[in-house]
């Protein structure tokens, strides 16, 4: 059964049902009454009729007395003027001898049978003739005095009690009436039937019934409006919430009226209201974390530039994370402090170029991302106000750690902390957030681990292994970066090309494994004797190449007059294999220095500039420099003396030590 029709059946039965039972009630009640007044009705007539029947009685009972007490001559007479004045319909005067029956107004034979005796009723039951007699007995003759009860007379006596009488007893009742019947008796010679109506209430009942009838319709029809205008919103609702169910969020529900029903609508269309921007913020971040994700596998796996990695790890843990800043630092291995890699959105202190950025350090145990990076433990809170560290509401650190290693142990190895701040919608990071940015972190962690990796085998495959300085294949590139460099710059870049003299010699006496110990030795004196821009490579054998960045001919005349002499004035010490031999090696070399773009605008004719400079040294008897051959017309010529003035210092000289 539906609601509707619940609802339906239980306002007929809370209407209906009291209107039924009142209106029965009521009927009962109505009967009763009546009956009960009717039967009220004819006890009073029944009086009142014998009362007057009585009266009658005693009325012929006197007329009879006052002719017998009358000398016989005028009892006629007398008899005639009763008769006239109407006390009695009927005078009879019987003679003891029954002949000298004197009678007046006779109009029935009391022969017949019509008389009753007042003191001896009968059973008379013809109303034409049926009379009342009275006698009063004089010494010489009997006086009957009779009153003719006919229809007039009944109608009268009926009348005084608002009821019809009739002669005699066993009359059927019509309908809508009530009768009494009255037994004869002293007093009331004959049987009578008293009738009253009833005065049933038919009409009343239809009334009643017509009543009870516009009611039910009034009530049907109410109670199918009610149960519709109930109903119907529900209905909406639920079609609407079926609708919603199945996904559409665009669905809306009308509104009815201001009721409890229209609140509920109106709730309803809210609660969808706001469920759909919320899908639609939802699926709007899960569109970016998605971007973000497919950036970052792009990202790992082209790349091997922290510097594009790290930020793109450092926006999909905020974008999953919804915090509004973030902060990645990573582990200096050279001073073990903790050196600001990327940032985003942060402020005030922290709102930094990425070069100024670049620069921050902070020292590992101190604040927030010291613990951190010191314990590896991560940390989330409300106040992240921590020494240097950036301002915040709320924060959450983990540890970016390297990722497992057997030959290192079962603790990771951490190498740096990712830091978030102030999460939009909430006043603090929960523990589901700290266990996505682990999982950016463990990226990280892969991310900076194989950089590293990677950083350390192209560090392998760039340098040389027995003197630990960068090899050729890296000197052309190096080369090839600082000539664009200084061309694009504007600066100058000198070349030195070293060559031990008479090395074979070296190795033909003291073997070749202290001919090894030459070389990385004399690799390490010109390590110490260079600054830290510049760079120096094994070119091969006993060759090796010098570039002096930013460094005009005299710089570079300055520096291979240093080396030269760090070589020849310290012979390198050894460990004599045969006896008899020195322990220590005197050696020297001779040094070949070209500059850019003075002797070359290539990097390549630089190079041999520098070679062929060497090899005059070589040819000038060998420890000593000598300075290329002007060679490109590009440079003017006064652009070495230019450069030589500006510095303040005398003009190189082109020619070293034993010119
Ligand atoms: P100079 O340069 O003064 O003309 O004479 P040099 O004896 O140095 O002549 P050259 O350049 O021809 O000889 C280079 C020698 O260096 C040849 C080789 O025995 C030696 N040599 C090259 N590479 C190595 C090396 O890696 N270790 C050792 N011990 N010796 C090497
Ligand atoms: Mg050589
Ligand atoms: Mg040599």
């Amino acid at each position: 059964m539906t609601l509707r029709g619940r609802l339906t059946s239980a306002f007929l039965v809370v209407v209906l049902g009291p209107v039924l039972l009142g209106s029965i009630f009521v009927a009962f009640t109505v009967g009763a009454v009546s009956r009960e007044r009717t039967t009220e009705r004819l006890d009073h007539a029944a009086t009142t009729i014998s009362v007057a029947v009585g009266a009658i009685c005693r009325q012929l009972q006197a007329s009879a007395d006052a002719v017998a007490v009358v000398p016989a001559g005028d009892r006629r007479a007398v008899a005639d003027q009763l008769v006239a004045r109407g006390l009695a319909t009927e005078i009879q005067v019987t003679d003891p001898d029954h002949s000298g029956l004197a009678r007046s107004a006779v109009t029935a034979d009391p022969a017949a049978g019509g008389h009753q005796d007042c003191a001896t009723p009968g059973t008379a039951t013809t109303p034409q003739v049926t009379a009342l007699a009275a006698s009063a007995y004089a010494e010489e003759a009997t006086v009957i005095a009779a009153q003719r009860i006919d229809a007039a007379l009944l109608d009268r006596l009926g009348a005084s009690a608002g009821v019809t009488v009739t002669l005699g007893a066993g009359v059927p009742a019509a309908a809508g009436t009530a009768h009494r019947e009255l037994a004869a008796e002293p007093g009331r010679p004959m049987a009578l039937t008293v009738t009253a109506r009833t005065g049933e209430p038919t009409g009343r009942y239809l009334i009643l019934a017509l009543i009870v009838l516009v009611t039910a319709f009034v009530a049907v029809f109410a109670a199918r409006w009610l149960a519709r205008s109930t109903t119907r919103p529900l209905g909406d609702l639920a079609w609407a919430a079926d609708r919603v169910a199945n996904g559409d969020l665009d669905t809306r529900v009308p509104i009815p009226r201001p009721d409890e029903l229209g609140r509920l609508a109106g709730t309803f269309n809210r609660m969808t209201r706001e469920l759909q921007s919320y899908v639609q913020a939802l699926t709007a971040s899960r569109d970016q974390l998605r971007r973000h994700l497919a950036i970052l596998g792009d990202t790992l796996s082209s790349t091997h530039d922290l510097d594009r990695i790290l930020p793109v790890i450092l926006r999909t843990a905020m974008t999953a994370t919804g915090a509004r800043a973030g902060l990645i630092l990573l582990l200096d291995p050279a001073d073990g402090r903790l050196a600001a890699r990327c940032g985003a959105g942060l402020t005030g202190a922290w709102d930094l170029s990425p070069a100024e950025l670049s620069q921050r350090r902070l020292s590992p145990g101190r604040g927030v991302l010291g613990r951190v990076a010191a314990t590896g433990v991560p940390s989330r809170g409300t106040t992240g106000r921590a020494l240097d560290e950036p301002a915040c509401d709320s924060y959450l650190a983990v540890p970016i750690c390297a990722p497992p290693d057997e030959e290192v142990g079962p603790d990771p190895t951490v190498l740096g902390v990712l830091a978030l701040y102030d999460r939009l919608g909430a006043p603090v990071f929960e523990d589901a957030d700290l266990r996505t940015v682990r999982t950016f972190a463990g990226q990280a962690g892969v991310a900076v681990h194989n950089v590293r990796v990677h950083e350390e085998a192209q560090r392998l495959s760039l340098t040389d292994p027995l003197t630990g300085l960068w090899n050729y294949r890296y000197l052309r590139e190096v080369l090839r970066r600082e000539v664009e460099r200084a061309s694009r710059f504007g600066r100058m870049l000198t070349v030195l090309v070293l060559d031990l003299d008479h090395f074979k010699e070296v190795n033909d006496t003291y073997g070749h494994t202290a001919g090894d110990q030459v070389l990385g030795e004399f690799a390490r004196r010109i390590r110490i004797g260079l600054r830290e821009v510049d760079v120096a490579f094994r070119q091969g054998g006993e060759e090796f190449v010098v570039l002096l960045p930013e460094t005009d001919a005299y710089g570079g005349v300055i520096v291979a007059e240093r080396l030269g002499a760090a070589v020849r004035d310290w012979p390198v010490p050894i460990d004599p294999r045969r006896p008899g031999l020195d322990d220590r090696i005197a050696i020297s070399v001779s040094i070949g220095i070209a500059v850019f773009p003075e002797h070359g605008s290539t990097a390549q004719e630089v190079l041999d500039a520098a070679d062929e400079a060497l090899y005059a040294a070589k040819n000038a008897g060998r420890d000593t420099y000598r300075l290329a051959e002007r060679v490109s017309p590009a440079v003017p010529e006064g652009h070495l003396d230019a450069a030589t003035a500006t510095t303040g210092g005398p003009q190189p000289p082109r020619h070293g030590r034993g010119r």
